[in-house]
């Protein structure tokens, strides 16, 4: 009875585990697409030029495309932050080919 407990237990901490790792990833990638880093903490900046009157955002995470799998599949999109030399690797569902 008392094994029966413990194993509901485990199961149930490792699905609260499992959806609390998918939870965290998704604000990562949230961040890392606003263009913050999740781990250093530094963001995009604005600066205007006053000359020209042109604004720049320069941002710390530089995003590049590692796989994509078809037009409507899974895009694999690598992010480095520049400040920390964060990491990470990330799975977007494509945006298809229409707008090309
Ligand atoms: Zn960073």
């Amino acid at each position: 009875m008392y094994t029966l407990i413990f194993i509901l237990i485990l199961f149930l901490i490792s699905i609260f585990g499992t959806l609390l790792y998918f939870k965290t990833r998704k604000q990562k990638q949230a961040m890392l697409e606003a263009g913050s880093c999740p781990s250093c903490g530094s963001e995009k900046k604005r600066f205007r030029d006053e000359s020209s009157g042109i604004l720049f955002e320069v941002s710390p995470i530089e995003s590049r495309v590692l796989k994509s799998h078809g037009c409507s599949g899974i895009v694999e999109i690598e992010y480095v932050c520049k400040s920390c030399g964060l990491k990470e690797i990330h799975n977007s569902v494509g945006n298809g080919c229409c707008s090309i």
